[in-house]
């Protein structure tokens, strides 16, 4: 598939439903692929990239950035909350802001650091019990918490249940984030980024169809 075909479907997808062409941003999901898949990537000019563990993102991204220039790296994994110090000096945004507790880590560590990536909220539209993210129910609630406690709250992200159709998610975390007055989405990965442009997404999360299958 590769990062030139995806791009032009993105582009298709924004003028199709009469979103701006570039209202879209692609995240490049490197988790998990050979370090020269990535390099690929980074050499064709893409400067986007998601990451879903701590560890992993440490060792790959300080000499990627060396190398490379300014590259932005966002966390779209769970996040403990032991691991929050380190995400904050290695990510752009997180988008995994799923707990009281980690919100209270992440604004303790805004504080002594007079900055913080970009939050999104995940949202768990699904409520299915493995997964991360708060309940549809108790969004309005969080994303309030969170700005009582200062913290730069972007937008929403979600990940549809595997065994449905993910266009009423989209359409559920689109609402809202509206009702927030929120304008981040983050939703979309390789098998429906393009519905997900459809519902409003702003920050499409694409892996596998860009990079291959992953090495586990
Ligand atoms: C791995 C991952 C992706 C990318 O998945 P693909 O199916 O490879 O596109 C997107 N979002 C999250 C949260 C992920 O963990």
């Amino acid at each position: 598939m590769g990062l030139q075909a995806i791009a032009e479907r993105i582009t298709a997808a924004e003028v199709q439903t009469g979103r701006a062409p570039g209202s879209v941003q692609l995240i490049a999901v490197s988790k998990l692929q050979p370090l020269d898949r990535v390099e690929a990537v980074l050499t064709a000019g893409h400067r986007l990239f998601g990451e879903n563990y701590v560890q992993e993102a440490a060792g790959k991204w300080p000499a990627l950035r060396d190398r490379f220039g300014a590259v932005k790296v966002h966390m779209i994994g769970p996040l403990q909350t032991n691991k929050a110090k380190a995400a904050f000096g290695l990510f752009d945004a997180i988008h995994t802001l799923d707990r009281p507790s980690l919100a209270e880590k992440l604004a303790k560590l805004a504080q002594q650091h007079g900055s913080c990536p970009a939050l999104y909220v995940q949202v768990n539209t699904g409520a299915e019990p493995q997964k991360a993210g708060v309940l549809p129910d108790d969004a309005d609630s969080f994303v309030e918490t969170c700005r009582a406690m200062d913290l730069p709250i972007r937008g929403l992200m979600c990940i549809p249940p595997e065994d449905q159709p993910p266009a009423a998610h989209f359409a559920e975390l689109a609402a809202i984030a509206e009702r927030n007055g929120l304008s981040g989405l983050s939703m979309g990965m390789s098998a429906d980024f393009e519905q997900a442009i459809a519902h409003g997404a702003t920050h499409v999360r694409v892996g596998s169809a860009i990079f291959g299958a992953r090495v586990v």
